[in-house]
C-alpha cells in the first residue's frame, strides 16, 4: 500500500472508499488516523481487525463541524464552551450519545457515550467534508505498535489492511488529543494530551478533575470494558439451549431453541458478528430471558475481541 498525495481527486476517491465501507488512513494534527464511516458497523469492526486489537475499546468519532457533533451527541453548556474554544483542535469530548445518532454501537463499545473531536488538519477536514458522515478513527497503527506520524509508517505497519493512505506529510503534534469527560457537572480529564489541563482550566475558569488522581470514579479506559454487563447471566460455548434461555448464535449450524435467537452471522463472518455484537446482547437481555447461551466463536481475527467481550459479560458480578 503506497501512500498517495492528498489531492482533491484522491480525497474524493477516499470519501467514496469510506462510503463503501473501506478503511482510509489520513493525517490529523495529532497522529495519523485509521478512519471508517462511524455509522457503518462492519466498517468500524474492520478497524479493530486491521489494528489486530484483542479487545473492543471505544473510538474517537471525528466530525467536520459543530452541527455534526450536535447531531450525534448532546453538547452541554460547558462542552459547548470548550468546543468553541478548542475546535478544531486536539481536544476530545466524551458526550452523551443521541438515540438518533445513527452511530454504530461498536464505536462506543456499547456505552451510551461517544468521544467526539473536530480535527484541525486541512486534509482531515477536506476528507470529512467530502464524506459527509462522521469518521471513527483511532491511531493508524497495529495494536501495541507506536502511533504513526508519517504516511510511510502507516503504510508499512498496516499494509493492505487499509484501502488508501492519504499522505499529508508529518503530523504536527505527534501527541494524542486530550480526552475530557464532559457528560457531568464537573469536567474530568480521562487522558492528558496535546491540550494542557491548565489551558482548559483557564478557559473554563474552574478546576477540572484528573481521572488518574483517584477520588472521583471516572470512565478510565480500563474500567470501560466492564461497563455494559447484561442483566441476564451469560453461558459461553453453548452447543444446546436450556429451557428459558435465549440464544446468541454464530454460523450456520444452530441448535434448536424455543426462546429468542439472534444469529451474529449465519455465514460465520467475524466482521459481521463484531458489528452486531452489542446490539444483540442488549436485545437478548431485553427479551426477558434469565440466561443467554452463547455458541462458540472462533478465536482468530476479530473473534479474539468478541470472545474477550463475551467473557466479561459472563464473568461473575460483584
Ligand atoms: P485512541 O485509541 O488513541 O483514539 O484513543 C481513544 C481514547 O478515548 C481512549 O483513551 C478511550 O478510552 C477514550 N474514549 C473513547 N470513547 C470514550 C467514551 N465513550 N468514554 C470514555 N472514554 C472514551
Ligand atoms: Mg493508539
Amino acid at each position: 500500500m503506497t501512500p498517495v498525495p492528498a489531492t482533491e481527486a484522491n480525497i474524493a476517491k477516499a470519501a467514496a472508499l469510506l462510503r463503501a465501507g473501506h478503511l482510509v488512513a489520513f493525517p490529523t494534527e495529532t497522529v495519523y488516523g485509521l478512519g471508517a464511516n462511524a455509522r457503518d458497523g462492519a466498517a468500524v469492526a474492520r478497524i479493530f481487525e486491521a489494528k489486530g486489537r484483542p479487545r473492543f475499546n471505544p473510538l474517537i468519532v471525528h466530525v467536520h463541524d459543530l452541527g455534526q457533533a450536535e447531531g450525534i451527541a448532546l453538547v452541554g453548556e460547558k462542552a459547548l464552551h470548550l468546543a468553541r474554544a478548542f475546535w478544531p483542535g486536539p481536544l476530545t469530548l466524551v458526550l452523551k450519545r443521541r438515540e438518533s445518532s445513527g452511530l454504530s454501537d461498536l464505536v462506543s463499545a456499547g456505552l451510551d457515550t461517544v468521544a467526539v473531536r473536530m480535527p484541525d488538519h486541512p486534509i482531515a477536514r477536506a476528507l470529512l467534508k467530502a464524506a459527509g458522515f462522521p469518521l471513527a478513527a483511532p491511531s493508524a497503527n497495529r495494536s501495541g505498535h507506536v502511533s504513526a506520524t508519517i504516511a510511510r509508517h502507516v503504510a508499512d505497519d498496516l499494509g493492505n489492511r487499509v484501502a488508501m493512505v492519504l499522505d499529508g506529510g508529518p503530523a504536527a503534534h505527534g501527541i494524542e488529543s486530550t480526552v475530557l469527560d464532559a457528560t457531568g457537572e464537573t469536567i474530568v480529564m480521562l487522558r492528558p494530551g496535546a491540550v494542557p489541563a491548565e489551558t482548559i482550566e483557564a478557559v473554563l475558569g474552574e478546576r477540572i478533575e484528573r481521572a488518574l488522581e483517584g477520588g472521583v470514579k471516572p470512565l478510565s479506559p480500563g474500567q470501560l470494558e466492564s461497563h455494559y454487563a447484561p442483566r441476564a447471566s451469560v453461558r459461553l460455548d453453548a452447543n444446546r439451549v436450556e429451557a428459558g434461555e435465549a440464544l446468541l448464535a454464530f454460523g450456520p449450524d444452530v441448535p434448536p431453541a424455543r426462546g429468542p435467537v439472534i444469529n451474529l452471522s449465519p455465514s460465520g463472518d467475524l466482521v459481521e458478528a463484531a458489528a452486531g455484537l452489542f446490539a444483540a446482547l442488549r436485545a437478548l437481555d431485553k427479551s426477558g430471558a434469565t440466561s443467554i447461551a452463547v455458541m462458540p466463536i472462533p478465536n482468530h481475527g476479530l473473534g479474539e475481541a468478541i470472545n474477550d467481550r463475551l467473557r466479561r459479560a459472563a464473568a461473575p458480578r460483584g
